[in-house]
């Protein structure tokens, strides 16, 4: 299931292959990821995530999906403020 570019995982259960590869093999790692709110990058560090074996899809539980919007959206002040590094591709 997509929903804002990310691929939900629906519980262990439910979800035993990739959506990508078809693989049925994955590792829980912790990742990063950028997220754009409201046009500006967002970075969320050590998020849980089922990464698959083959294609490295990453898959987030519904429970750590929702986290990370209620996160990235209140007005706590984040953990960090990092400078990012921007690159524009052109088309030659
Ligand atoms: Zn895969």
């Amino acid at each position: 299931m997509k929903k804002n570019g990310l691929i939900l995982w629906k519980g262990k259960n439910n979800m035993d292959e990739c959506l990508i590869c078809g693989s049925k093999h994955f590792t829980e790692q912790k990742v990063n990821k950028v997220y754009e709110i409201d046009g500006s990058p967002v970075i969320v560090q050590n998020i849980p995530a089922h990464v698959c074996n083959n294609c490295g899809e990453k898959y987030f539980e519904g429970e750590t999906h929702d986290k990370i919007m209620k996160m990235v959206y209140s007005n706590e002040i984040a953990t960090e403020t990092v400078e990012a590094k921007s690159y524009e591709f052109m088309v030659e």
